[in-house]
Order: C-alpha cells, then sequence, then structure tokens
C-alpha cells in the first residue's frame, strides 16, 4: 500500500518536470530580446552603409560619363548633359539604364530619374545625390564630405 502511493507520487513529479516554469520562459524571452536589440541596429547600419556605397558608385560612373560625353561631343565645362545623353556611357540605354539609380530612389525611370534624384551638374562640377544626409545617406564624391551640386 506504501509503496503504490510512493510510485504515484513519482509519477506526478516526473510529469512535471517535462515542462517549462514560466519563470524559464521569460528568461528565454528576455535574452531573445536581448540579443534583437543589440542586433537590429547593426543590421539598419550595414544597409545604409552598403546603400551609400552604390550610390557612391553610381556618381563615379556618372562623372566618368560625364567627363566622356565632353570629350566626344567637344563641350565646355558649364554645359550639363541630360540624363538620355548620358545613358550610353554607362553603358545602358533606354529603360535597360534603370539600375544606375540612388538606392533609396524608386526603380523604373531611365538612369534612376538622375535629373532629380541625383543631380548630375555641368561637366567641372561633381555629380551628387539629392537623398544626401549626413548621416544616414553621406554619399558624395567631394572630398571634403561636402554635397553642393
Ligand atoms: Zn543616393
Amino acid at each position: 500500500m506504501e509503496s503504490k502511493k510512493t510510485n504515484k507520487m513519482k509519477t506526478n513529479k516526473q510529469i512535471r518536470k517535462a515542462g517549462f516554469t514560466l519563470v524559464e520562459i521569460m528568461i528565454v524571452v528576455a535574452i531573445i530580446g536581448l540579443l534583437a536589440a543589440i542586433a537590429i541596429p547593426n543590421f539598419v547600419k550595414a544597409r545604409q552603409t552598403s546603400q551609400t556605397n552604390a550610390c557612391i558608385n553610381n556618381l563615379r560612373q556618372i562623372d566618368s560619363a560625364k567627363q566622356q560625353w565632353a570629350m566626344e561631343n567637344g563641350a565646355v565645362g558649364g554645359s550639363t548633359p541630360t540624363s538620355d545623353q548620358l545613358l550610353v556611357y554607362v553603358g545602358k540605354s533606354g529603360l535597360a539604364g534603370s539600375d544606375v539609380c540612388c538606392p533609396l530612389s524608386p526603380k523604373g525611370t531611365p538612369m534612376g530619374g538622375y535629373g532629380t534624384p541625383i543631380d548630375i551638374g555641368a561637366v567641372t562640377n561633381l555629380p551628387w545625390c539629392s537623398n544626401y544626409d549626413a548621416n544616414t545617406h553621406r554619399a558624395t564624391l567631394n572630398p571634403t564630405g561636402l554635397n553642393t551640386p
């Protein structure tokens, strides 16, 4: 009789051991939350950095295309090519050039709407991105860090 009771108690204890307590679950959730709080700002920053680098690369392409355009057309320093005139020199033609676009601007327009989001500027001036932001989108070819057109 007594041994039967002990067996029953043992069974209850074993069943209880199979689950997690509220405190254990709360600790796990807190650890996951802590890791997410550390990781998410880093992901955001990495995304911004890669978008800025892609934009700077586009600006380099546009600047080089501008110089080529000026050479071939005998343009003077003060003249400004249109985005359509530059398409040939960035290796694109027509709507296929839409991937030469600031990552912060909507895609789909020829050269990513470089006339508006990224100002091409005159031949002697550096092209610039109108999405420029000193903290989040520091896309500029200007060595002084300024982004004047
Ligand atoms: Zn940009």
